[in-house]
């Protein structure tokens, strides 16, 4: 058996007419840029997060972005940031001018640990981005505390997470602002790159806006310099066309997360969720000490894995300035060299998974 690691083609397969037809009227209108595809989206992405605001723009890094500079924070700044993410999380810090400051993992749930923040904020800090990591809602009642107290910002990274909750409260509507990616292999995923920002603050939401689209809110109004990131109308008109999808997929995800777990419960350290919190497994990863050798063992058998990431971020070459050691983040260190994702994708059947969770117990 051949299973890949995602199969954006079978999803493609199911709702062809509908996005075929989707990319055909903007071609037809020539609606390719700004209009009412964008706006459409953002209508409705709004809607499912129940957030007051959504402005789309051109993918999940240029909204970190963005949204940090809306905030106001740059040069001289600090920010804090998970020591296990996407480089995303920690560059647009850097791009903005500011500084990344890592903080280690949660043992348990792959996301920053908020009995290490405090020891990390100092005069210069003015914001934490936790990221939902696989999915995982990130302990944001305990972060936003934290943010209160030292009157900080909390901007979310939602590029995995698409719909998750904790507290029964979507996840992109607990922090001042918050960050998605339609990236192609995102749970919910465009054709091409695709991000967005929720807030509920209007004076964040006015601000994103305007930088996103060279510093004006209507034609050539420049208040400000700002740059071009733009979410282009086919992207939007597949977003809108996937949209209602998301919940359905979504629980077929975790489905599947469930089914892996009975399965490989004793086997290898399965993924664990937060009390209270749907997580989304926009990644199903697994833990083993022979990490290596498994992925390979899959692979002769047609199984297709990965690693997300093999380097946690400030053991990477490009934070090498900062002298790093592994006692600096004990927990990133490890995991590191232990974690695996196995295939995830909502069309993934019961034999598939039990054809890979056989292999990874005979192994
Ligand atoms: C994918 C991702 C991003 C960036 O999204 P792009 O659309 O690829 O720029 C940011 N943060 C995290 C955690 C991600 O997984």
């Amino acid at each position: 058996m051949n299973i890949p690691f995602v199969d954006l083609k079978i999803q493609y397969q199911h709702i062809k007419l509908e996005i075929d037809n989707a990319i055909q009227s903007v071609i037809e209108e020539t609606a390719f840029i700004g209009g009412k595809y964008p706006k459409k989206f953002e209508q409705e992405f709004a809607n499912f997060l129940g957030a007051n605001h959504f402005i789309s723009c051109a993918n999940g890094t240029d909204s970190l972005e963005i949204l940090l500079q809306a905030m106001e924070i740059g040069e001289g700044d600090e920010v804090i940031v998970p020591a296990f993410s996407w480089i995303s999380t920690a560059e647009a810090v850097s791009n903005v001018g500011a500084k990344p400051v890592f903080v280690d993992i949660e043992n348990d749930f792959y996301c920053i640990n908020p009995t290490l923040i405090e020891q990390k904020i100092t005069s210069k800090t003015k914001a934490i981005i936790p990221v939902h990591f696989y999915g995982q809602p990130a302990n944001m009642p305990t972060i936003i505390k934290i943010a209160k107290k030292y009157n900080l910002k909390v901007l979310e990274d939602c590029a995995q997470a698409h719909g998750a909750t904790i507290e029964n409260k979507m996840i992109g509507t607990w922090g001042d602002a918050a960050s998605f990616s339609f990236y192609p292999g995102k749970n919910l995923g465009a054709y091409g790159d695709a991000g967005g920002m929720a807030t509920n603050d209007i004076n964040i939401a006015e601000k994103a806006k305007r930088i996103a689209n060279h510093g004006q809110l209507s034609k050539h109004d420049h208040l400000i310099e700002g740059r071009n990131s733009r979410l282009d109308s086919i992207q939007a008109s597949i977003l809108s066309t996937k949209l209602p999808y998301l919940f359905d997929w979504t629980t077929k995800r975790i489905q599947n997360a469930k089914l892996y777990n009975e399965l490989l419960n004793d086997i290898v350290v399965t993924p664990k969720i937060r009390e209270n919190s749907k997580h989304v497994f926009h990644l199903y990863v697994i833990r083993t000490k022979n990490r290596d050798k498994l992925q390979q063992e899959l692979l002769q058998n047609g199984i297709q894995t990965a690693i997300h990431y093999p380097t946690a971020l400030p053991f990477l070459p490009c934070y090498a300035n900062y002298n790093f050691s592994e006692k600096d983040f004990p927990i990133s260190f490890q995991f590191q060299k232990e974690i695996l994702s196995l295939p995830m994708y909502p069309e993934l059947s019961e034999k598939q998974i039990t054809y890979i969770a056989n292999k990874i117990i005979k192994k």
